[in-house]
């Protein structure tokens, strides 16, 4: 057989010499690696893991914290997109990310590595909301050394991640000692209790010099079930708090759970672990379409969690929940198909999303609420319409 050269020789090298040859040279450029893409807290992965790979982990989890100020809790509850992004994944198996980043946060609490402020620029900032973005901002400041006041309504820091994320997910020993490190920090103050109810006034009267809303998305959705007497219709975001509180809601033997996301899959968890017998969720999509993680389900289901595709609640009468099968439609909606059946519910727990209270930003105006009750922003800055007040977290989407 014939064997062909198929190496092109281009114009410039056919003058230079003979055969081919190559003029141009491997440059080394740092790019970010897709973990690090991945991440909603932006953190240097490969930068704190190769410290933590050469067994230096305070120097590891120092690197961390220069961008998330609370790995122990991140490690637990973080969703670690980070994985999911590893190059490895394709090869055999994602880095652990995870994992290490709950060990690190583990050691720091192990040995008490605490955070520094920077000197005082005279600076004044008010952070309203202690949950993970109005804490996060807190620290970062600090680090810049503006002086903060947080004011959380609640009588303790912590937002969704103290009232939402259930313990057996997120213990709270680990979550009050991060939150207690930020809250230590020299220029950090913070006072729960006290709910901001006109900013404006706040921002004047505390003279401060910026503020960032941190309020998350606290009110539950609800939806516009017809319900019999004596029956328990409750929304999950009141029952997880509950229950956080050390409270032991009574939802009976057979719960229902309306919803398919990530706080559907932790109320009918909890309903579990609350004592229900069955708990059944109603989704009104089908699996291709399901909102939870596919973990979060998977650990659901594998705990007895029941779930009744491309159904749609009815009505809720005093022998149960009615609930009908649909159809689903291209557009993202669906079509009642007229079969109904009867669940012998005694509880429906209502998992349908939450939305921010905004209304200590009506003495604002400059700010632009939108439809779906959040808070206009600059992506880049965060700052809204009004010069120096800044948002973040759930009340901006997340
Ligand atoms: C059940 C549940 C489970 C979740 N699980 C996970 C998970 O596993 N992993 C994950 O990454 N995310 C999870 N999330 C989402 C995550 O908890 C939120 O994205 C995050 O807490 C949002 O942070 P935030 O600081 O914006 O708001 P929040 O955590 O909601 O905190 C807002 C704070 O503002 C305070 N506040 C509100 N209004 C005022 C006011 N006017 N004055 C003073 N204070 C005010 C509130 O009291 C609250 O403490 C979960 C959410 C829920 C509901």
């Amino acid at each position: 057989m014939k064997l062909h050269d198929m190496t092109q020789i281009m114009q410039d090298t056919a003058r230079r010499g003979v055969g081919s040859r190559r003029w141009q040279r491997p440059v080394y450029e740092h790019f970010l690696p897709p973990c690090n893409q991945a991440c909603p807290a932006g953190e240097d992965i490969q930068g704190w893991l190769s410290h933590a790979q050469a067994g230096a982990y305070e120097e590891a989890w120092r690197a961390l914290v220069a961008n998330n100020p609370m790995p122990a809790v991140h490690g637990r509850a973080c969703y670690h997109p980070c994985e999911s992004g590893c190059n490895r994944g394709s090869l055999d198996e994602s880095v652990s990310i995870h994992a290490v980043e709950r060990f690190l946060g583990d050691e720091a609490l192990k040995n008490g590595w605490t955070f520094e402020s920077a000197p005082s620029t005279g600076k004044k900032v008010l952070i309203v909301g202690a949950g993970p973005a109005g804490l996060s901002c807190a620290y970062h400041l600090a680090r810049q050394g503006h002086t903060v006041e947080v004011r959380d309504a609640a009588a303790e820091p912590g937002g969704m991640m103290m009232h939402g994320i259930p313990a057996y997910r997120l213990p709270r020993t680990e979550l009050q000692q991060e939150i207690a490190r930020i809250t230590a920090m020299p220029g950090v103050t913070l006072t729960c209790g006290v709910k901001v109810e006109d900013l404006a006034k706040a921002k004047v009267e505390g003279g401060f010099d910026a503020v960032f809303v941190a309020v998350g998305a606290q009110l539950a959705n609800h939806l516009n079930v017809p319900t019999g007497d004596g029956k328990r219709l409750v929304d999950a975001v009141s029952l997880l708090d509950d229950v956080s509180e050390q409270k032991k809601p009574q939802l009976g033997r057979v719960v229902a759970v309306v919803g398919g996301g990530n706080v559907a899959m932790d109320a009918a968890r909890t309903a579990e672990r609350l004592g229900a017998k069955d708990v059944v969720i109603v989704f009104r999509y089908d699996k291709d379409h399901m909102e939870a993680l596919p973990g979060e389900a998977a650990e659901a289901f594998a705990e007895g969690v029941k779930i009744r595709w491309l159904n749609v609640v009815d009505h809720f009468g005093a022998d149960g929940i009615t609930v009908e099968n649909v159809t689903m439609n291209a557009d993202g909606s669906v079509t009642p198909t007229g079969e109904t059946t009867m669940l012998a519910a005694d509880s429906v727990v209502m998992a349908v999303g939450q939305h921010s209270d905004l209304s200590l930003l009506a003495t604002m105006p400059k700010i632009t609420v939108q439809k779906n009750d959040t808070v206009a922003v600059d992506a880049t800055t965060l700052m809204t319409g009004e010069a120096g007040i800044f948002a973040g977290g759930d009340c901006i989407g997340g």
